[in-house]
């Protein structure tokens, strides 16, 4: 029921109870007129008057309860209607034709901050400026309601928005209204405040995307169009996973959904794609909503395209870090590479070689051709440079015609020289510019880390004396800080020169040293070892050359031409009355990677008619560590033809025997290493005692090699060794003594030591 239906029902009872008034007015009224009447009448007629007067006194009481009974309804009616006006969240305000306020409730005197005594017969023109022409223009209706905005005013002045109803009281004959006014600044406030949440939405350069707690978008902005390609329509329903650009690890996700569980919520760069299929990276900051009852309800992204901010920073970086004229790094992060790579180089103990250059006379070409052209000319040095390093060398420019360039992963040291010429040769052919040919060398100092200094100061120092140095030995060459070093690379490069002419000049020859077997003393094998007489130089041992002819691949021809020739001579032998044994060839890791050579081995044993079953291959250890599903297969298929094989230097590598035995092998070597200090070092003995247990345990046979003494070889027969070679029995011998060996009865070969 609202008000008007109250004051209706409160007025209706009002008149019933004015029309008892009436009736009973009027019953009182009869009994007078019959009062009076009664003392005129006789008294026979006295009996029938009092009838009546007794029959109007009964009709008194029953309306005299009847309105009782009304009185008290409206009583309880007046009651509740003063309890819903003192409780009312509104101001009920009645008034006249004047506008005059006649009453009100208590809230209107809280709401406009006057006192009754103030408020009584105040005119309603002052509690709202414009009522009386809101009255008007509502006037046809019998209930008005403001629409438009309307304003209450407070005592202290200040304006608030109201909402008002006016209407017209039926109880009254003098005219009188009732206006309800609420107070509606706060839903204003929340409206306002909604229309501003749109605007935000709509409006933000950022894009927002809104979810279900299912990750399913409910809504987007316009800015996620623009940045991401998508409508609202293409992605409404849709996981915000159809913008995602498999760069980042599902690890990546998994710690920003926990994040987002654990504290709400999570921000950071995040690369996605957009509809085109781009990839661009963007700031999002996600926040999780809960409900009321503390659930997530939604999930809500605000993201930003950081492409151009990326770019910015790119190019800051590219200008604090790069040379504007060569694009290459400059000085500040040379230093900050070569500090990096010296780090690294010391957890993996390798060396850095910094290479410190020097254009030479380029101030000529840029005091007579101008700096224009000396730039270009940088320009195209820098280029030059870039090419004839590897990816992983780090070429700089420090100042003017200054270079560095920082090698790392380098083990040998004339690889060092290999790339030092390969920066010489790179300015073999001249640079051209404005019609002009020029000439550019450089000279090159190069020094190492660690063996010539441990900070970058003195790194640059060293290199920079270098770098003199080549200058004053007559430009274009480089030289290496230490003189030792020189020395070594000049030495090395002569070796490799040597080599290279060794086979076609035939300086190689070879020796072959007896196997003993311990049990028998019988001779059951010999190793072959190759060796090499330069003519000036005189004999150099194979543990020199041999690294050289495998990094140059020298050692192709060469192993060919040892196993060719070995294998000649056993035939040889075999037709000279010898018995078999078994040959062991050293084998190198070059040639076992190198494809085609199992049939290029056949071919050998075709040729000379040696019998597979009488050759065994010495690999070492170091070369089944690497690629062991290629090794095992080419060792498979040489088994096939009969050959079998011995691991060389057996404990000097970290392979253990259970690695071994995936390799189809026979036999192990224990390391001239162990054997030397096996009577001494009771390490080398344990070491030894254990490589021999566990080699039988493998139905491996071991041969000890370098046995120079009888103890040690009382030592290594006590412990089961199948086999002996070294000098106590046999130095390596020319095929001519080896015969004679061989042939010489075997209690000749039974020497003392
Ligand atoms: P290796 O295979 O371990 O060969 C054994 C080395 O120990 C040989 O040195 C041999 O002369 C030496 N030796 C033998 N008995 C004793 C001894 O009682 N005391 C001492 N101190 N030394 C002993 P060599 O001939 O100088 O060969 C050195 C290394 O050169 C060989 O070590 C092998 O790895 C390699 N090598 C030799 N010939 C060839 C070859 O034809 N091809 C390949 N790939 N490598 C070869
Ligand atoms: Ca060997
Ligand atoms: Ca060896």
């Amino acid at each position: 029921m609202n008000y008007f239906e109250f004051e209706k029902a409160l007025f209706i009872k009002s008149e019933q109870i004015r029309e008892l008034q009436l009736e009973l007015d009027e019953t009182n009224r009869g009994i007078l007129i019959l009062t009076l009447e009664l003392e005129q009448i006789e008294e026979e007629k006295l009996r029938e008057g009092m009838e009546t007067v007794q029959q109007l006194q009964k009709e008194l009481e029953v309306t005299n309860q009847g309105l009782l009974a009304l009185t008290v309804e409206l009583d309880q009616a007046k009651e509740k209607y003063r309890n819903i006006l003192e409780h009312a969240n509104e101001a009920i305000i009645t008034f006249n034709e004047k506008l005059e306020i006649e009453s009100f409730n208590p809230v209107s005197l809280a709401l406009f901050g006057y006192s009754e005594p103030e408020l009584l017969g105040m005119s309603l023109e002052k509690l709202v400026p414009g009522f009386k022409k809101i009255k008007q223009e509502q006037s046809n209706n019998v209930i008005a309601q403001s629409t438009p905005l309307v304003f209450g005013c407070r005592k202290n002045g200040l304006f608030f928005p109201v909402e008002i109803t006016i209407g017209e009281p039926f109880y009254n004959e003098n005219k009188t209204w009732m206006a309800i006014i609420h107070d509606i600044s706060e839903r204003k406030k929340t409206e306002q405040g909604l229309r501003l949440m749109s605007r935000i939405f709509e409006d933000s350069h950022d894009a927002i995307i809104v979810t279900d707690m299912h990750s399913n978008i409910i809504d987007v902005n316009l800015s996620f169009t623009a940045i991401t390609g998508f409508s609202k329509e293409e992605v409404i329903g849709k996981n915000p996973r159809i913008m995602k650009s498999n760069l980042h690890p599902s690890s990546f996700y998994s710690a920003m959904w926990d994040a987002l569980k654990e504290s709400g919520r999570w921000s950071g760069e995040i690369w996605d794609k957009r509809k085109d299929g781009e990839v661009y990276p963007k700031w999002l900051s996600m926040s999780a909503v809960k409900n009321d009852f503390g659930e997530v309800s939604h999930f809500v992204g605000i993201f930003s395209d950081i492409t151009s901010r990326k770019k910015a920073e790119n190019r800051l970086t590219q200008l604090a870090h790069y040379d504007s004229l060569t694009g290459l790094p400059n000085r500040t992060l040379f230093m900050e590479k070569l500090n990096w790579s010296i780090d690294l180089a010391n957890r993996e103990q390798r060396q850095v070689v910094l290479f410190f250059l020097d254009l030479d006379r380029f101030k000529i070409v840029n005091d007579t051709m101008g700096h224009q052209v000396g730039d270009q000319l940088l320009v195209n040095v820098a280029n030059r440079l870039r090419h004839c390093v590897r990816k992983v060398d780090i070429v700089s420019r420090l100042a003017g015609d200054e270079f560095t360039i920082v090698i790392t992963n380098i083990d040998h040291i004339e690889d060092i020289a290999i790339v030092a010429q390969k920066v010489l040769d790179a300015f073999n052919t001249p640079i051209s510019l404005s019609g002009h040919d020029f000439f550019v060398t450089t000279s090159i100092g190069i020094t190492t880390y660690p063996d010539d200094g441990l900070d970058i100061d003195k790194l640059l120092k060293n290199a920079d004396t270098a770098m003199y140095h080549a200058k004053s030995m007559g430009k274009n060459n480089y030289q290496f800080y230490s003189e030792a070093m020189n020395q070594k690379v000049h030495d090395e490069m002569e070796l490799e020169n040597n080599l290279r002419k060794a086979l076609e000049n035939e300086e190689f020859f070879l020796h072959y040293q007896p196997q003993i077997e311990v049990s028998s003393n019988k001779i059951v094998g010999a190793e072959v070892l190759v060796r090499w007489k330069h003519p000036k130089l005189g004999f150099i041992s194979p543990a020199k050359f041999i690294p050289y002819a495998e990094r140059s691949d020298l050692i192709l021809p060469i192993g060919y031409w040892v196993l060719e020739t070995a294998c000649e001579q056993y035939v040889k032998w075999q037709q000279q009355g010898i018995p078999p044994f078994i040959l062991s060839v050293n084998y190198s890791g070059v040639q076992l990677k190198k494809p085609g050579q199992v049939e290029l081995v056949a071919s050998i044993l075709a040729k000379t008619g040696m019998n597979p079953e009488n050759l065994k291959l010495e690999l070492t250890e170091s070369v089944v560590m690497e690629d062991a599903e290629n090794i095992i297969n080419t060792l498979h298929k040489f088994k096939k033809m009969g050959i079998s094989f011995s691991i060389d230097d057996f404990g000097t590598g970290y392979s253990s025997l259970s690695y071994l035995k995936r390799f189809p092998i026979d036999t192990l070597k224990i390391d001239k290493s162990f054997v030397d200090d096996i009577a001494t070092d009771a390490d080398d003995e344990a070491i030894s005692s254990t490589i021999i247990a566990m080699a039988h345990n493998l139905r491996l046979s071991v041969v000890a090699e370098g046995v120079e003494t009888k103890e040690q070889l009382n030592i290594l027969q006590a412990k089961g060794c199948d086999q002996v070679q070294g000098y106590y029995f046999c130095h390596p011998l020319h095929h001519d003594e080896f015969k004679d060996f061989m042939l010489a009865s075997p209690e000749h070969r039974h020497h003392e030591g």
